[in-house]
C-alpha cells in the first residue's frame, strides 16, 4: 500500500506525454516529485521535462512493470489510453488516480451521458445510434436538426456531424465511419462555460472559478476567466460539479464543459478526467495551478487555494501562431507557454499565453 501524503522524492506516474504532462510533470517537479512518463512517441513534450521516460505503447507488458515498479502513484494526461492499460496497472499493484471507472464513463460519450443523468446532472436529450433506422427514429422523436457523434475517439470537435434531416441518416454515419454514434438534441446555449474541479484522496473538493470558452472549428481559441455575469450560474456550476466528483468517488482534477441556456439554465456537454485546456488560465491567474492541484490531489497532499487573483484571458497558440513568441514576449502582461512541439502543423496547439489583467478592472 502507498503511504499518503506522498513525500518529496517520491515518483509520479504519468500515462501520456502531451502538453498537458509536461505542465503536470513541471508542478510535480516543483513540489519536489520525479516523473515517470509512459508514452509511444519519442521526443515527447512531456518526456523532455521528465526524470523517466518509457517509450512504448500503452500495452506493452514490461512497459507498465516498469512504470508500475518505478512509480508511487500513477495519473494520466489524456483520456483515450486504453482502459486495459490502466487495469494492468492496478494487477501490478500500482496506486492508479483517476480511478478507471471514471476513465471507462469518459471515454464513451453514451455512458457519460447516462452517468450524468443518473446523477442528477442535466445533458441535452441523446440516444445510441448503431443503424440507420435508429437515427430515422430518433428524428422522429426529436425533430432535427441532430447532432451525430462518435461514442469512442472524438476531440476537438472531430468525430461529429449535424444532420438537418431524416433523409440524410445514412450519409451522416457513413461520414462518421458507420461507429457506434449518439445522436444528441441542439443544445440552444447562448455561451459555453467551463469549470475545473479537483478533489482530494480525504473527499475534500476545490473548484475553479467559472470561465468563458470560445471555440473556433470545434477547438478552444479562448478562455476568460472568470466568467463575467450574475452569480446564478456559478453557483449551479458549482453544485454539478462538487455531484460529478463525488459520484464518481474522483481524486484528481477534472474538466467540465457545459453549455449556458437564456435562462441561465446548465447543461453539462462532457468531462474530461483530467487537466483541462479550460483551465490554462490558472496558471497565471490563481494562487495553486490547475497542474500543482492534480499532483497535489494524487499524491495525497492538501488542496490548494482556487481563488482568481487576476482576471485572464487564456488564448491557443495554434500551428505556427507559435512562431511569434518573441512579440508576445515583450507585452508585459503576457505570460507565454510553450510546449516544446518541434512541427508547427496547422491548427496543432503549440502553446498558449495567459493575458493578465487586476481583478477589478473592466475586461479586455
Ligand atoms: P464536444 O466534442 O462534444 O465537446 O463538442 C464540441 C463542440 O461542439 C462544443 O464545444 C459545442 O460548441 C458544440 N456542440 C457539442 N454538442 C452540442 C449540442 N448538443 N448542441 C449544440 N452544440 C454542440
Amino acid at each position: 500500500m502507498t503511504p499518503f501524503p506522498l513525500p518529496p522524492g517520491s515518483t509520479i506516474g504519468i500515462l501520456g506525454g502531451g502538453q498537458l504532462g509536461r505542465m503536470l510533470a513541471l508542478a510535480a517537479a516543483r513540489l519536489g516529485f520525479d516523473v515517470a512518463i509512459l508514452t509511444p512517441e519519442a521526443d515527447s513534450p512531456a518526456g523532455r521535462v521528465a526524470a523517466h521516460v518509457i517509450v512504448a505503447e500503452y500495452e506493452e507488458p514490461g512497459a507498465l512493470k516498469t512504470l508500475a515498479d518505478l512509480c508511487q502513484v500513477i495519473t494520466f494526461e489524456f483520456e483515450n489510453v486504453p482502459a486495459g492499460a490502466v487495469l494492468e496497472l492496478q494487477r501490478l499493484g500500482a496506486e492508479v488516480a483517476p480511478n478507471p471507472r471514471a476513465l471507462a464513463v469518459a471515454q464513451d460519450r453514451l455512458e457519460e451521458k447516462t452517468f450524468l443523468n443518473q446523477a442528477g446532472i442535466p445533458t441535452v436529450g441523446f440516444v445510441p445510434i448503431d443503424s440507420e433506422a435508429e437515427l430515422r427514429a430518433a428524428f422522429r422523436r426529436f425533430g432535427p436538426p441532430l447532432l451525430l457523434k462518435t461514442r469512442r475517439g472524438g476531440y476537438d470537435g472531430k468525430g461529429q456531424i449535424w444532420v438537418e434531416k431524416a433523409d440524410d441518416s445514412a450519409g451522416a454515419l457513413a461520414a462518421l465511419g458507420q461507429l457506434p454514434a449518439i445522436a444528441e438534441t441542439p443544445a440552444d446555449f447562448r455561451r459555453e462555460v467551463a469549470i475545473i474541479a479537483a478533489r482530494g484522496r480525504d473527499g475534500e473538493i476545490a473548484l475553479y472559478p467559472l470561465t468563458e470558452s470560445h471555440h473556433e472549428n470545434g477547438i478552444l481559441r479562448r478562455t476568460t476567466a472568470p466568467a463575467a455575469g450574475p452569480p446564478r450560474p456559478h453557483a449551479e456550476a458549482e453544485r454539478i460539479a462538487a455531484t460529478l466528483l463525488t459520484a464518481l468517488n474522483y481524486v484528481g482534477v477534472l474538466g467540465l464543459e457545459l453549455f449556458e441556456r437564456d435562462d441561465g439554465r446548465l447543461l453539462v456537454n462532457e468531462f474530461a478526467p483530467r487537466v483541462h485546456n479550460t483551465g490554462h488560465w490558472t496558471l497565471d491567474g490563481c494562487g495553486v495551478d490547475q497542474f500543482e492541484q492534480h499532483i497535489r490531489a494524487v499524491a495525497g497532499w492538501p488542496l490548494g487555494p482556487t481563488a482568481a487573483t487576476h482576471h485572464v484571458e487564456m488564448t491557443n497558440l495554434l500551428g505556427e501562431e507559435a512562431l511569434t513568441w518573441a512579440n508576445l514576449a515583450r507585452e508585459p502582461e503576457t505570460r507565454v507557454w510553450l510546449y516544446g512541439k518541434r512541427d508547427h502543423l496547422p491548427g496543432r496547439k503549440m502553446g498558449h499565453v495567459n493575458r493578465l489583467s487586476a481583478l477589478d478592472s473592466p475586461r479586455r
